[in-house]
Formats: C-alpha cells, structure tokens, sequence
C-alpha cells in the first residue's frame, strides 16, 4: 500500500502462524483483533457482538474463558460467527483443553502459569489435536512474582524474560504455534517491550497498549504506542484496549493501520478542520458521511475540504473529491479532475451515491478477477 519511498515500512522478518483460517506474520496482512465484553456464558449475545465488529472488520476475535459454562458456549458461539476466536484462559488449564475442544481457531495462555509440565504438555497436545496456535500474553500488571524480585520493578528486560520463559515452556514441547504480546499500559514501558522483544526472537508479535483508557485519551495513547511500533515495521496483528465497544477499538486499529498505509479497509476521509473560509459546515459533513459511509469495505479515498485553498490539491491524491465554492456551490473531483458541480443541499447524499457506484463496480470488478483466476486454475487442472 506504500506509494512513496519515504512511505515504505520495512516489516520485522517474523515467522508465520495460524489463528484459524488468519494468517499472522511473515507477509501476512496486519491484523485487528478486539475482545468481547459480554458474558461467554451468555452466546446469543456474545455472537451478536461479534459479528457487529465483522461488521467493523474485524479479522479475529477474543472471548473470556473464566468457567466450564463458558467454554461450553464456545462451541456454539464458534460455530455461528465467520472469524476465528481466541479463547482468554488464565490460570485453569482445563479451560484452555475445553476451548480447544471447542473449535477456538488460539489460546491465550501463558504456560508457566498452569502448572506443571504434566499440564501444559496436556494443552499442548489439545492444541495440536484441534489445530489451535496459542498467545502469550505477558502484561506488565501481572508479572510473575520471580521477575519483580529480581528486576525490582515491570521494566522491558523483565518483560521480555517472562515472554522468553513462557515460550520456552511451549519450545520444549515441540511448539511454535504461538505469538507473544508484551503490553503495559505505560507506552515507553510498552514500546521498549517489544522493541527488545522483537530483537530477541522470530515469533509473530501481537501488539497492544493495555488499558490505554476512555476512547479518546486510548486512542491518542494507542495511536503514540501502536502507532512507533508499527511504523518502526514491529507487529504482525494489533489490539487497541479501549474502555469502548469493541467494535470502536476495531475501528481505531483499522484507521491507525490506514493512516500508516499498512492496510487499507473502507472509506478513508481526508477532510480539513475548517475555518471562516469554508464554503459548507465541514465539520457537520464529515461527521454524516463517516455514519453513512461505515458500512463500505471496499479501499476508497475522500476529500472534504472546505475551500480552494486546499480542496484541489487534496482532491489529486484521493478518488473522489468535495471542495467548498462560494455561494453554496461546491465542486466535485473524481481522481483529481474537476467533474461537476453541487449544492451544499444535496452533497451529502450525491457524495454517498458516488462511493457506492465506486464501492459496487470495485466489488464487481473483484469478483470477476477472482473467478477469473478460479477458471484459469480448473483449466491448468484438467
Ligand atoms: S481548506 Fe479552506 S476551509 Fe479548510 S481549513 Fe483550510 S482554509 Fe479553512
């Protein structure tokens, strides 16, 4: 997605795993995971919850495992939602067994912490059994009691010994299936974490600022922790932690992949803050066509700027362009030439109907290269 040299990310070389029908590092596409808020137990509602973050686009999700109840949802919740889940499991490694019994596509677990090597070679094995990769998720709150005594303190160095040893505990076993997160909800703590981390082994990285707090200050948070990582090419599928609906921590991890040009997903608008020079209520616009325009997957670019001083300039870098003209009449782009003009009345639903078209003719055009390549390979076949 990188169009410039001074664009490109160079990526951590990183091995590849699976999370269900998700691939996580090595090239693999950047993922976007959230966590479920709703009682496992409780499926109906908890499958409901996942598919409004499908619809935000989520590529897999997490659901807490703390009871037997819970993992006996699972199954059922597995079966009815289209992205592989993550089971959370803490301590109990029966859980970890149940929910791969489940059909979880991962476990979070960290192994040091079940027990003894009688019990993680028996997860190990439910893992294998069911196809399941595994996280590791060390969190600064919650460092084993060894490591805060020899390091005084969750600094990055005790961190990533607990990553290192949790994974040894899975190396010994003969499995590599996993990723690692390091997170903590101090971003400099957090980012030095993986950035030690990202030196010291080739594992796929799941990268998170934990607790990063309400939407607003979270994201910002996020935003600064998530946003070096990634720019800096560390981490292979991220969670932003917001106190928020999961699918608005959804939303921010795919804008902050956007704004680095990592991934692309749904509409990107490019809109300025507006000043006494605007020729319509910018703010007010944008504001409608986010709502209207949260429904479209397919990668489109809009420009909403408020005059000439940087509507024209602006509409040459997006696919379809809005810039406010004098006496409620506006001019629209399409990529980067002018095209015709609007009212400030019917701009918003002319502006909709326009990324629709494009949205729909992107879907048709995709559809036919796919069966395109369908056919080319039943031929090669015969
Ligand atoms: S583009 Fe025009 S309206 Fe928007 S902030 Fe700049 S000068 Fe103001």
């Amino acid at each position: 997605m990188a169009y410039r040299p001074y664009q490109q990310i160079l990526r951590r070389a990183s091995r590849q795993i699976g999370v269900g029908k998700v691939r996580v590092g090595g090239d693999a596409p950047i993922t976007v995971q959230t966590m479920t808020n709703t009682p496992t137990e409780d499926a109906k509602a908890t499958i409901e919850q996942i598919r409004r973050c499908e619809l935000a686009g989520v590529d897999i999700v997490r659901v807490s495992c703390p009871t037997e109840e819970s993992t006996a949802a699972l199954a059922e919740i597995v079966r009815e939602v289209n992205v592989p889940v993550v089971a959370d499991i803490h301590f109990h490694y029966r859980r970890a067994i149940e929910a791969a019994e489940a059909g979880a596509a991962c476990l979070r677990i960290n192994p040091g912490n079940i027990g003894s090597k009688e019990r993680v070679k028996e997860v190990v094995k439910a893992a294998r059994d069911h196809g399941c990769s595994m996280r590791i998720g060390v969190n600064a709150g919650s460092l084993e009691k060894h490591l805060l005594e020899k390091y005084g303190e969750p600094n990055p160095e005790a961190l990533v010994e607990s990553a290192l040893w949790h994974a040894d505990h899975l190396l010994q076993e003969g499995f590599d299936e996993f990723k690692i997160s390091v997170k903590a909800s101090d971003v400099f703590l957090a980012v030095a974490a993986y950035q030690q981390l990202a030196e010291a082994c080739d594992h796929p990285l799941h990268i998170g600022i934990t607790e990063a707090g309400g939407r607003r200050a979270g994201t910002v948070k996020s935003a600064i922790g998530l946003g070096s990582l990634l720019w800096a090419g560390i981490g292979d599928t991220l969670r932003v932690s917001l106190s928020a609906e999961p699918e608005e921590e959804v939303a921010v991890g795919w804008d902050l992949l956007k704004s680095l040009h990592l991934r692309h997903r749904g509409v990107k608008i490019i809109s300025c803050p507006s000043c006494a020079r605007q020729g319509f209520d910018v703010i007010r616009t944008v504001e409608k066509l986010e709502e209207r325009l949260a429904h479209i997957s397919e990668p489109i670019t809009l420009s909403i700027i408020g005059c000439v001083v940087n509507g024209p300039g602006e509409a040459l870098m997006t696919d379809i362009g809005l810039t406010g003209g004098g006496a409620g009449s506006h001019m629209i782009y399409g990529m980067g030439k002018q095209s015709h003009r609007i009212s400030t009345e019917e701009m918003v639903d002319h502006i909709v109907d326009l990324v629709t078209a494009r949205a729909e003719k992107m879907a048709a055009e995709k559809r036919a290269a796919e069966a395109e390549a369908a056919a080319a390979t039943r031929q090669a076949a015969e």
